[in-house]
């Protein structure tokens, strides 16, 4: 080969920032002139390992910049032990055809149950599929839009949010907002509504929101946008980890542990069927 026409091929690679391409061109044009490829087949190979490895560049930075705290696979998620949740719903929100339509899902249930690790397994596959997605804990993302709005920077944080075609809130209710975080949830949600999708994952049935946002009012137009295409998984039963604990005899039946566990799954079961506004 001609040595300008060589280096000029390289440079020319590297400018387009066709890494991939660029990198494996040498070795392979000599395996596919042994094998005996066609021009064309050749460059087909080399544009599609480009594209292969640019799709995983792009999935690992969409990964990072998602701010998952722990990995969670939904092929990880036993069903088997969690007799109370359809499989056929979960697969249905897997097709992710809620995040096409901009609509909402909500986990509810006590703790333990597995509300988070779906919630970041769909959110794996939604990064997978292509989409921008954004994992944030209810109370640190009120805390900072309300930092934002009293440095009146938060239309720019609303802003910033509404890229993401997946919002993933989690642990709504662990901790009560102000009036001003609720304030700042209400425009989010407004911002969102019918345009990007959000998933939610609460303690609290949706009769106690009213106390998250310690303001019926508030917390009625919030729910009325939320639930307005939404799909709501009511999870029932005992914390995985407690069934885990159990299985080895860590954790006896009567014992404070269970008690607890129990309590919170009787609070949440008797009011899991209820949606109506606070
Ligand atoms: P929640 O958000 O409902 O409080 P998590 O999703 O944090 O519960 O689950 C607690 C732990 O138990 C996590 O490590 C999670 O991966 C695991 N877990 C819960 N349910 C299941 C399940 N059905 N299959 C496998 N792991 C589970
Ligand atoms: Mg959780």
């Amino acid at each position: 080969m001609n040595g300008l026409v060589y280096e000029h091929v390289h440079h020319n690679l590297k400018l387009l920032k066709l890494t991939t391409f660029e990198s494996i061109l040498d070795n392979y044009l000599e395996l596919a002139a042994k094998e005996g490829q066609s021009t064309i087949e050749i460059i087909d190979y080399l544009i599609d390992q480009e594209l292969q490895s640019k799709d995983a560049r792009s999935q690992a930075l969409r990964t990072r910049i998602a701010g998952f705290p722990v990995e969670k696979r939904l092929e990880d998620f036993k069903f088997d032990c969690q007799p109370s949740l359809d499989q056929a719903v979960i697969k249905e929100i897997a097709s992710l055809r809620f995040i096409h339509n901009a609509e909402n899902i909500v986990f509810l249930g006590p703790p333990g149950v597995g509300k988070t690790h779906l919630a970041i397994g769909l959110g794996i596959e939604a990064i997978k599929a292509g989409f921008r997605v954004q994992f944030a804990n209810a109370s640190s993302m009120i805390e900072k839009l309300e930092k934002a709005d009293q440095e009146n920077r938060l239309e720019e944080k609303l802003r910033n949010l509404s890229r993401f075609h997946l919002l993933i809130i989690d642990e709504m209710g662990y901790l009560p907002f102000e009036e001003s975080g609720a304030h700042c949830f209400f425009q989010l949600i407004s911002k969102r509504y019918e345009k990007t999708a959000t998933i939610f994952t609460s303690n609290k049935s949706f009769g106690e929101w009213g106390d998250i946002f310690r303001d019926n009012v508030i917390a009625s137009a919030i729910l009325d946008r939320i639930l307005h295409h939404c799909t709501t998984v009511n999870i029932r039963g005992d914390s995985y980890r407690l069934k885990e604990r159990r299985r080895y005899g860590l954790a006896q039946p009567g014992s404070l542990e269970s008690i607890q566990s129990e309590k919170q799954n009787a609070k949440v079961l008797s009011r899991s069927e209820e949606i109506s506004l606070p």
